[in-house]
């Protein structure tokens, strides 16, 4: 069976073309520029076929990147199918969820219908989401489509967890409350944990570090979500690259009123200009951080020790949520990549059974115990792969 995974944004849209059953990948590649002027890549995974980098194609509409990504699937020369009925299913990334959905779903009328109804809850992202799937309707009729969401992972949390110290009809009538984002890598990594640990995820607490530019830790209970730093979007939690993370409020009445700052400009200082990169004055990417950092730049290192000690706290709050820890995962590019911050993450958590060994520590990408073998708690690397995810949801809602 074969699985085309999309992930739409509102001027790109990320393709992967795989065999959920053995997770093989078959093509990959990104549009970019939709609506502008468009640029195509192409990564065919099979030998013998050309890759395409960043090539001119016009795409004025999604529809016409889902057709350049179908042509250069079928393409006699680089293709990687014979044609389109080769594709079984299409999987959708969508951003947002609400309360509507707790896993995902085939697509459907209705579906579509509760899909814009949470339109106000992720305006930027939702209505890419549903762009990408009114094209693929459109350019493979009858082919079926399953929605995933970042939020269904969460929607186990107890409302204790996703309750926010408002005025309660803010949540009765307005759905104001956590709903916590990373759903897919969350789920994938946590399971692949248990899997790693030979041991049945009902039976494990796990805490799950997503490091990337977006950041997000989580506690999983049982193989369920029981707490997550995200919130009502995606801006809480952690710092970020440019994200500020949580804050106190009374700082946006603050800040407004001296520099005469509008909400959206505010918004836009926390979402764009804020987090690692706002902190150092140096970059978001946190390779840029570390170099400046060994250089001696005070801020770079204030900025990354700050996301460490972010992290460092969410693991000790979330241990005491679930009454103890089984393992730790570190995913996502920060996570999957810099020895460094794991080490200093993990570090001053021996009290509560967490004992890292340096040496397998170095080591980046691939799942790996990173934990010594007397560590009570186990610390375990482990890559993500939300699209190998969504194939797979797929595919289970499709056979
Ligand atoms: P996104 O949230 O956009 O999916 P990723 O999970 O790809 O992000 O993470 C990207 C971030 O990972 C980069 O901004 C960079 O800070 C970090 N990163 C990647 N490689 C390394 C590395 N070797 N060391 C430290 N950080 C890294």
């Amino acid at each position: 069976m074969n699985v085309l995974v999309i992930n739409a944004g509102s001027s790109s849209l990320k393709y992967q073309l795989m065999d959920p059953d053995t997770g093989i990948v078959l093509a990959k590649g990104l549009c970019e520029r939709i609506g502008i002027d468009g640029k195509f890549t192409y990564k065919p995974q099979v030998e013998g076929k050309e890759a395409l980098k960043a090539v001119d194609v016009s795409m004025p509409t999604h529809s016409e990147a889902i057709q350049t990504v179908l042509s250069a699937l079928v393409d006699r020369k680089n293709g990687v199918i014979g044609s389109m009925k080769e594709i079984d299913a299409v999987g959708h990334r969508v951003v947002h969820g609400g309360e509507a959905f707790n896993q995902s779903v085939r697509i459907t009328d209705e579906v579509m219908k509760a899909i814009e109804d949470c339109i106000p809850l992720a305006p930027l992202h939702n209505p890419a989401n549903i762009t990408g799937i009114r094209a693929c309707e459109k350019v493979m009729p009858g082919v079926p489509m399953v929605a995933v969401f970042d939020t269904a992972f969460h929607q186990t949390m107890p409302a204790k967890a996703f309750t926010y110290a408002l005025p309660y009809e803010y949540y009765k009538n307005d759905k104001v409350r956590r709903y916590g984002f990373h759903g897919t890598s969350h789920k994938y990594v946590s399971g692949r944990a248990a899997a790693m640990l030979k041991k049945p995820a009902e039976e494990l607490k796990i805490i799950t570090c997503h490091l990337g530019n977006g950041s997000s830790v989580t506690a999983v209970d049982g193989g369920k979500s029981v707490d997550t730093s995200m919130g009502f979007t995606p801006l809480a939690g952690l710092p970020m690259g440019t994200r500020s993370g949580d804050l106190d409020a009374g700082i946006l009445q603050f800040l407004m009123n001296k520099y005469k700052l509008s909400i959206d400009e505010m918004l836009n200082i926390l979402n764009k200009k804020s987090g690692v990169e706002g902190v150092s004055g140096v970059s978001s990417d946190f390779r840029d951080l570390e170099e400046a950092a060994e250089k001696g730049n005070e801020r770079a290192a204030l900025a990354v020790d700050m996301f460490n000690y972010g992290v460092k706290k969410l693991i000790g709050a979330y241990a005491a949520a679930m009454g103890g820890v089984d393992a730790i995962v570190f995913t996502a590019g920060v996570g999957e990549n810099s020895v460094s911050q794991r080490l200093e993450i993990a570090s001053g958590l021996e009290f509560m059974g967490v004992k890292m060994d340096a040496a397998a520590n170095n080591c980046r990408g691939r799942e790996t115990v990173i934990s010594a073998a007397d560590s009570k708690v186990k610390v375990l690397l482990i890559p993500t792969d939300e699209e190998l995810m969504i194939a797979r949801d797929t595919a289970a809602l499709c056979k």
